[in-house]
């Protein structure tokens, strides 16, 4: 080994390093090589073992060309590292791209069922004069959804529930909101001025008209010398705020075990106006609730006094409101679910 020969080696070292690095096609690769030729036991090293065999003299020469080529080396790596990483870093910015113009998948908003929100406009509108809503339970005992309100066991009012009763004696499913009156009454001093919205149960054969489940809207005033008067005045201020001011309204005598006396109210006819149509029945008028005086046998049963303390009830329901309201003429709908009629109430 002499000085030209190891000049030589590490002359082609450098060549043969620049050549593969130019095929190298990663960071990965790059590295690779690095470690091979620059690396403690890599070619370089080797090549530089042979200068102890050289005179003295050439020893500085050969370290001279060597650092050269080391250098040069270097430099090569690191450009080649530059840029084959940012290539790869483009074809990861290219591969991960979110284009940010594209629609996003729609939202959609939901709504209000339309018993909810009859309820929630019924309550909206008493709450002007005053009412305030109050919730009660939808398993009730006998006394309070029958007896206390002046329907005693074997009387014949009964028949006009079908009820459904549940595993526990004496409990049912509440057949109407109206126990929901003596709750109120046996906690609340009067002045009264109550509104209760609720779920009620009946066992009903299901129609256009009638389900099992169905809200119920009752209302309760209970004041000193509250009269007839003073329910069909707050009646026509709601039916006008429900359906249009001006509305002819009326009452027919009605019947109710725990109203005495008891009324059916009735607004024109919303499809015709009063001359008659198949909706009303050509009677020209529609029944949207029934109320009455509280019986003196309900308000003793809630420890008022009848010779002081007078009231009336009424109680509608929604989902019979927001048919007349919205043209729906199937009460089913309401129970189905189905969003192509729930989505029409927005
Ligand atoms: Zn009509």
């Amino acid at each position: 080994m002499n000085l030209d020969d190891l000049s030589r080696d590490l002359e082609t070292l450098a060549e043969e390093t620049a050549s593969a690095l130019a095929g190298a096609s990663d960071v990965a690769a790059v590295e690779a090589l690095e470690l091979d030729v620059l690396g403690k036991k890599g070619r370089l090293t080797g090549v530089l073992r042979g200068i102890g065999a050289l005179p003295a003299d050439d020893r500085p020469k050969v370290g001279a060309i060597a650092n050269r080529v080391r250098a040069t080396i270097e430099a090569a790596v690191a450009e080649r590292r530059t840029i084959l990483g940012s290539a790869e870093l483009d074809a990861r910015l290219r591969a991960e791209t979110i284009d940010v113009t594209m629609p996003g998948r729609p939202i959609r908003r939901g709504s209000l069922h339309p018993s909810i929100e009859s309820m929630a406009e019924i309550a909206r509108i008493f709450a002007q004069f005053g009412f305030v809503t109050y919730e009660t339970p939808e398993i009730e005992t006998d006394e309070y959804n029958f007896q206390d309100l002046n329907i005693p066991q074997d009387h014949p009012a009964r028949d006009l529930w079908d009820t459904l009763y549940v595993d526990i004696p004496g409990r049912l499913l509440r057949t109407h909101t109206s126990p929901g009156q003596i709750h109120v009454m046996r906690t609340v001093k009067p002045p009264i001025r109550a509104i209760l919205p609720g779920r009620c149960f009946r066992y009903e054969a299901i129609d256009a008209s009638h389900g099992t489940e169905f809200f119920q809207v009752e209302g309760l005033m209970i004041d000193e010398g509250t009269t007839l008067g003073d329910l069909r005045g707050l009646l026509d201020e709601f039916a006008h705020a429900m359906f249009g001011a001006g509305k002819k309204t009326r009452f027919r005598p009605g019947y109710y075990p725990f109203t005495e006396p008891s009324v059916a109210f009735d607004v024109e006819c919303l499809v015709c106006g009063g001359p008659g149509c198949p909706a009303c029945g050509r009677s020209g008028w529609m029944t949207i609730l029934g109320a009455g005086m509280v019986h003196p046998v309900v308000l003793r049963n809630c420890g008022l006094d009848p010779e002081r303390y007078q009231g009336f009830a009424f109680g509608m329901g929604p989902e019979r409101i927001a048919m007349l309201r919205h043209r729906i003429n199937d009460i089913r709908l309401f129970l189905e679910n189905d969003l192509r009629f729930l989505g029409q109430f927005r």
